[in-house]
């Protein structure tokens, strides 16, 4: 990507020739800026559509608490590079924030708790949580986003329970059965009641093995891909033994249950086709011509190119294309940690800028296989 960088170095004057280099300097187009102190820590990263007057602006705060004031007591010099489009600007500000964690970029990182996500913990003993936003733990996997928590909370406390899943605190030690060497070491009773009643296998107390375990987990992911919809029919199954029973009133929370984990369901499967649906070649026009074609499969950019003016570009765009498209995506309902912000980016863009579909289109390709 064509890049230009204009430096604003302070000399005894700072904020003036800050500023004087922005005004001297600088032009109102597309760009991002990274705001510098004197030690070489970029402070902010920040993106604009007129990079120069969002600089400039800077420095017409008037109160010493506004943050724009707080950024520019600590900043020493200011880069700027130029992009070709706004949304070109966003991608690389959500980069540079994600590469160089700049300590005043705390707004992006809000938008990101408004959404939670359900977190599948890694280990021999993984449990589900509902977390905001996403940690770097990059060996968990999650599921999302999604807008309401509370709801998820419920949903996700029916589907541990069902599957006899743990939900104690991490840091519990676990005593699987097939560590036979430690018996002698097992606490006799469990850390809660969930064992007692049949809510969790008890990995805490010799309650399973830990191929017994995995099969649970990797049966909760199965459903969250929405690949498997055994947790509802071992629900369904209970709720007619119960019927038959008589025994009305058991049946009838085994009921609600089932809806909690049904409208779970139709989430992700609304979740899925959302995601999908965000999957194509996205041409937007550039300052001066330079104009480019993003390639977006589940909503997350994986590859851009300037377009094409002739018929070789054209090929070489379509064989970029194939990579891309043309192998199947296993991911399901999950999203690599790693690539949930630029799912949130592509997500709030389409749906603040709908008119922006009709730039999109299909990428020609060899259709890959369907998940099931
Ligand atoms: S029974 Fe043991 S493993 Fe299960 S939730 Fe309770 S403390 Fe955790």
């Amino acid at each position: 990507m064509p890049r230009r960088a204009r430096r604003a170095a302070a000399g005894a004057d700072q904020l003036g020739t800050m500023k004087r280099c922005v005004t001297d300097d600088c032009t109102d187009r597309p760009g991002v800026y990274r705001m510098i102190a004197r030690d070489g820590e970029v402070l902010y990263v920040g993106k604009s559509k007129r990079v120069r007057s969002r600089l400039l602006s800077y420095f017409r705060c008037v109160f010493p608490a506004d943050k724009g004031a707080r950024i520019l007591r600590e900043a020493h010099q200011i880069e700027w590079e130029y992009v070709p489009s706004e949304f070109a600007a966003l991608l690389r500000e959500l980069r540079l924030i994600k590469t160089l964690r700049p300590r005043f970029n705390v707004a992006l990182k809000r938008d990101a708790r408004h959404f939670a996500f359900i977190k599948v913990t890694a280990g021999p003993a993984s449990k589900l949580l509902v977390v905001r936003g996403a940690s770097d733990d990059t060996a968990a996997v999650y599921y999302g986003p999604f807008f309401g928590a509370q709801q998820l909370e419920e949903a996700v406390r029916e589907l541990s329970d069902v599957l006899g899943l743990r939900d104690c605190a991490l840091t519990t030690r676990m005593h699987f059965a097939d560590q036979q060497e430690l018996f002698h070491l097992y606490p006799r009773t469990p850390g809660c009641i969930r064992h007692e009643i049949h809510r969790c296998l008890g990995p805490c107390v010799g309650g399973c093995s830990v191929a017994e375990y995995s099969e649970r987990v990797a049966l909760a992911r199965a459903f969250l891909d929405g690949t498997n919809n055994g947790p509802i029919e071992m629900l369904r199954a209970r709720m007619l033994e119960s019927s038959e029973r008589l025994e009305f009133e058991r049946a009838g929370t085994l009921r609600a249950k089932v809806q909690r984990l049904e409208s779970l369901r139709t989430q992700f499967l609304r979740f899925r086709f959302a995601v999908e649906s965000l999957s194509f070649l996205y041409a937007v026009p550039g300052h001066d011509g330079d104009d480019r074609v993003y390639f977006i499969r589940r909503g997350r950019v994986r590859a851009e190119h300037a377009a094409p003016r002739s018929a070789e570009a054209r090929a070489e765009l379509g064989a970029i294309a194939e990579q891309i498209f043309g192998s199947v995506d296993t991911c399901g309902a999950q999203v690599p940690t790693h690539e949930i912000d630029e799912l949130l980016l592509t997500t709030s863009w389409f749906r603040r800028f709908p008119l922006e579909l009709g730039r999109t289109s299909e990428p020609l390709v060899r259709k890959a296989p369907e998940l099931h």
